[in-house]
């Protein structure tokens, strides 16, 4: 049986509510990140490093959540702070003292963190961060690098996916506010110099797509100077990073200050929430003052579900948690063993313009390149469409489809995130399930059946 025939086969029920699914909401999808041709999985429960199909199928995850689970699905504390809560009310149309634990949790981890918001995303939370930076500053335009993701809002579509194409939908006056760049230090300091409306620089800061296209060690570093000298604010998106690759993210790491950061995914603990937050003078122009202020300077935001106490219950349990560092660096360890278990694989079958890399808890897998290089050796010069695509599209169609009928499912064939709940046998596992899954694909070599 092929690949396709086990995995239609196997997955009969998820194939049918797609199907379903197709006449109720547009493409049959909520995120277009699990478009995954012919059909996604439907998932009826999940627990710790594993999630069940409504087929019965047991699989080893590597979304976690999109990568909002550091603690596994279903973490015992936090799912019981959640009940609790769930008992003590949703909404209380009022503030609420668990915003005020959880405040002091995020601002212990971030040190540049001195007032913040609450929203109810990361697309939210950036795009509040493009205003603050804009009021405060008095200037329109923001720098962003080309292919970094920081959620689908207007304000910083224009370069998401890495090339100069207008997105559909987004008005002219948003693409002449937004200067995409490619993640080129010279290319900064150019700009910086040229132009003096430059409100912001906001990036991913371990690279584009959490660390897909890695940025050169010391850019953030730079990028601080740079900005700093200019009097330009730096925005440190880590929606992603934010107390995985340490408990105060990528800035704790790098030894660097933002001016302001965004927040969501494990900050609330697998439920819904976002936050922005930075140096008290701009976080300031969010608060009330006389009628002149408050008509023309102070930056409004409402939003019925910031901070609403099931996803405060949620982010203070799992906070807490992950505020020792034991979590994080259980998970990078996992995922540093998983790489290189990854690579093991594709040396032993001498697969060319393949590599398995990543940081930490997070990994990615470059399957089938159109560039040459030996198995499971990164070159530091791809292009970044060619990171950005992870190679041939495929190949990866049906990696992704040929590891879920080994048991294990990652994000479109490509990335994935290791949580606390993983072990070592799920590591050893998901190594055996890569091994069968590009050995099923090297026998269908040639055949074509998926485009
Ligand atoms: N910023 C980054 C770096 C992200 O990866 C994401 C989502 O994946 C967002 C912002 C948007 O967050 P949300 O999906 O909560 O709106």
């Amino acid at each position: 049986m092929t690949i396709l025939e086990t995995y239609r086969r196997r997955n009969p029920r998820s194939a049918a509510l797609f199907e379903r699914a197709g006449g109720l909401v547009p493409g049959g999808l909520t995120h277009d990140a699990r478009f995954a041709p012919p059909f996604p999985l439907y998932v009826e429960r999940s627990a710790g490093a594993r999630k069940w199909t409504v087929d019965g199928q047991e699989l080893i995850d590597y979304w976690m959540g999109h990568g909002a689970l550091l603690l596994g699905h279903s973490h015992p504390a936090i799912a019981a702070a959640v009940q609790q809560q769930m008992e003590r009310g949703t909404h209380y149309g009022a503030e609420h003292e668990l915003t005020l634990v959880w405040s002091d949790l995020v601002r212990s981890l971030f040190p540049g963190i001195e007032r913040l918001r609450f929203t109810a995303s990361g697309t939210e939370a950036t795009a509040m961060a493009l205003r603050l930076a804009r009021a405060f500053t008095g200037r329109p335009a923001v720098i962003r690098f080309l292919g970094h993701y920081h959620g689908w809002h207007d304000g910083l579509a224009y370069g998401m996916d890495g090339d100069l194409t207008p997105p559909a939908g987004i008005p002219g006056a948003l693409l002449e506010a937004t200067i995409p760049l490619p993640a080129d230090l010279e290319a900064v300091a150019r700009m910086l110099r040229a132009r003096d409306d430059i409100a912001a620089v906001i990036l991913e800061p371990t690279g584009a797509s959490y660390g897909m296209a890695p940025l050169p060690p010391g850019f953030l570093a730079e990028l601080r100077r740079l900005t700093a000298a200019r009097d330009v604010l730096l925005i440190c998106d880590e929606v992603v990073t934010g107390f995985r690759v340490a408990p105060g993210g990528e800035q704790q790491r790098a030894g660097v200050t933002a001016d302001l950061t965004t927040l969501a995914k494990i900050r609330c603990g697998g439920l819904p929430g976002g936050a922005v937050g930075g140096r008290a003078a701009i976080m300031a122009r969010l608060q009330f003052g006389d009628a002149a202020w408050n008509q023309a300077q102070k930056v409004r935001h409402n939003g019925t579900f910031n901070a609403n106490p099931l996803s405060a219950a949620a982010g203070v349990a799992a906070l807490r948690e992950v505020a020792t560092g034991a979590p994080g660096a259980r998970a990078a360890d996992l995922g540093r063993r998983l790489v290189a278990g990854l690579n093991d694989v594709l040396r032993e079958r001498r697969l060319r313009g393949w590599a398995a890399y990543g940081d930490g808890s997070i990994f990615h897998v470059l399957a089938a390149s159109a560039h040459d290089f030996p198995p499971g050796e990164l070159p530091d010069n791809l292009p970044l469409a060619e990171l950005k695509a992870g190679g041939g599209r495929e190949t990866l169609t049906l990696l992704r489809m040929a590891l879920v009928n080994h048991g294990v499912d990652w994000m479109r064939g490509r990335s994935g995130f290791l949580s606390a709940a993983h072990t070592e046998a799920d590591v050893a596992a998901t190594v055996a399930a890569f091994a069968a899954a590009v050995d099923d694909l090297a026998a269908e070599r040639g055949r074509s059946e998926v485009v």
